[in-house]
């Protein structure tokens, strides 16, 4: 983190320590890993398990992890699979009480997938284009959440929908060796401690990191970058050979967007942001200090650049910092990130931009679906849409809408008083749409209440007159 940032770290005494040495083997197309993670059990329930979550084995990623062993404080621990292999529990022989210690070690090895290499690939895990994208690569803890009553608590290994995002976790410190390829130009999470080669024509680096959801774990030989320190960070972009121009373009945006937002929302803490291509089409993907964008989005769709820069830099502050189930309540963090972009546009492209903005990426499409009845609630899981364009529209566009209307109702000061504070008071932790309420209502007007309800938990706009909805064809 940025010197200024450590005292941060005072909140974070009791967060899951990660320290992690994994080995990429390019001719077996493997990841071999250990790793020995301090947690504590925050929480008032006892743990009889503990639950780790393999993240590659769900569908997003297409691929999995096989453990080698566990132990526990030292004992060899037996462990199992749950949620088809998306999950393995760790079966303790004493309870793991309130506010106790315990240190982890875990072994495992995991198959690395090899994709097509078409540019219109979505891989968020595995080889496609001469790129290796590797986030929550190790086994990591699940999050608990604690129940009603005592002892009524649960472990989330929801699967979610690949429609959405589905990684849930715990502001984490990380400690990652990795022994690489050495032509493989890494992108990760983290800042970089050194880079030694070692022998077999590998390189070992080192990275640490301040508070994070996960590490990325992202490369390519074919990666160029450039640089820019802005507000005491390093901003790097990355690119393929062809893509030059438009990967200088992205590192204008991600400083620009890294000021705007730092200025409006609060301070980025960390040392690092990154910015690189990824073979997901078009799309964008937030990580911990690293934002990935899809190759297309350097070519053909090079239009969308920015934009997109400006989302996926939003989710440090919305995601990382303040984050959320993304799988049961995904409008927390995606509508506001998607709605930071008109932050970002108002600063630097002027009216015109934002009106577009609004008008044909928000507005239109959510149109278009009150046209066809398929108007619904915000706040649901990500599995209640009945399709991809249904969930982007509801909860980006419509989502975005809301933040709109409710900036108009508060005036911009106690709208960006209402989102320095919501930072200030939930960075590292994680909130729900209760917490979200709580925040806004500590402004004390009563008008954002029925605003809340009317954009964002009651029904579509369609069922409002009470006419019997349309049958879809
Ligand atoms: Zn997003």
């Amino acid at each position: 983190m940025k010197p200024d940032f450590a005292s941060q770290f005072d909140a974070l005494a009791l967060a899951p320590r990660y320290d992690i040495d994994v080995t990429y083997d390019a001719e077996e197309q493997v990841l071999n890993g250990a790793a020995s993670i301090v947690l504590y059990n925050t929480t008032e329930d006892p743990w009889r398990q503990l639950v780790f979550r393999l993240y590659p084995a769900l569908e997003h990623y297409g691929s999995g992890i096989t453990m080698q062993g566990a132990a526990v404080n030292g004992r060899s621990t037996p462990f199992d699979y749950a949620t088809g292999r998306t999950v393995v529990r760790l079966n303790l022989a004493e309870p793991l009480e309130k506010g106790q210690r315990a240190e982890v070690r875990l072994t495992w090895t995991a198959a690395i997938p090899r994709w097509t290499d078409g540019d219109a690939v979505y891989a968020l895990y595995g080889t496609s284009q001469q790129i290796t994208s590797l986030p929550l690569f190790y086994p990591s803890l699940a999050v608990y959440q604690p129940g009603a009553t005592l002892g009524a608590g649960r472990w989330w290994t929801d699967t979610g929908s690949i429609r959405g995002d589905a990684a849930f976790n715990y502001a984490s410190l990380f400690v990652v060796t990795a022994t690489l390829p050495a032509e493989q130009v890494p992108v990760t999470s983290g800042t970089l401690v050194s880079s030694t080669l070692v022998e077999g024509g590998q390189a070992r680096h080192v990275w640490v990191t301040g508070p994070s959801r996960e590490f990325l774990l992202h490369m390519s030989p074919l990666f160029q970058s450039a640089y820019t320190e802005t507000y005491g960070t390093r901003v790097t972009s990355y690119w393929l050979p062809q893509h030059e121009a438009a990967g200088r373009a992205a590192l204008t945006y991600a400083v620009a967007a890294l000021r705007i937002y730092s200025d409006r929302f609060g301070p980025y803490p960390y040392r690092d942001l990154r910015v690189a291509p990824a073979p997901i089409n078009f799309r964008g993907m937030e990580y911990p200090q690293a934002i990935l964008l899809g190759t297309q989005l350097y070519g053909r769709f090079r239009e969308n650049l920015e934009v997109l820069v400006a989302h996926e830099v939003a989710h440090q502050w919305w995601y990382l910092m303040v984050h959320n189930d993304p799988v049961n309540e995904p409008w927390l963090d995606e509508a506001l990130a998607e709605y930071s972009m008109k932050i970002y546009m108002e600063e630097l492209r002027g009216q015109g931009s934002v009106n577009r903005l609004i008008n044909e990426r928000w507005q239109l499409p959510w149109n278009l679906l009150k046209g066809r009845q398929a108007d619904i609630r915000v706040h649901q899981p990500v599995a209640e849409f009945a399709d991809g364009s249904q969930y982007e529209t509801i909860i980006y566009g419509k989502g975005a809408l809301f933040y709109t209307e409710l900036r108009k109702q508060l005036g911009d000061r106690h709208f960006f008083r209402f989102l320095s504070h919501y930072l200030e008071a939930h960075r590292y932790g994680i909130v729900d749409t209760t917490t979200w309420q709580a925040e806004l209502a500590a402004l004390q007007n009563p008008a954002i209440d029925a605003l809340f309800v009317e954009w964002i938990t009651a029904p579509g706009v369609n069922s409002f007159d009470g006419a019997p909805r349309q049958p879809e064809n």
